[in-house]
């Protein structure tokens, strides 16, 4: 019974691990969705009328990155994870 506690454990830590971090979309860069257009021009507006943001969620050890759309609150939050966008 422990070994499966410590197991679900294992899990929740790994979903939960610090190893990845956001870089914000900025209002000129290409919309996340591959519209073509800006995210200003496309989804940004919307975004901003619900408090959201767009940002890369990119993991340290893959490199890997997936598209998150985070309240605003929840990025304050995790204002140490963000880091800016290097051009
Ligand atoms: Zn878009």
């Amino acid at each position: 019974m422990k070994k499966i506690l410590n197991n679900l454990l294992t899990f929740f830590n790994t979903e939960n691990d610090d190893t990845f971090y956001y870089v914000r979309i900025e209002r000129n860069d290409k919309c996340f969705c591959n519209s073509g257009k800006k995210y200003k021009a496309c989804h940004y507006p919307d975004h901003q009328k619900k408090s959201r943001v767009a940002v890369k969620k990119i993991s340290e050890t893959t490199g890997e990155e997936q598209i998150k759309v985070l309240s605003v609150k929840r990025l304050r939050k995790e204002y140490y994870r963000v880091k800016s966008n290097v051009n």
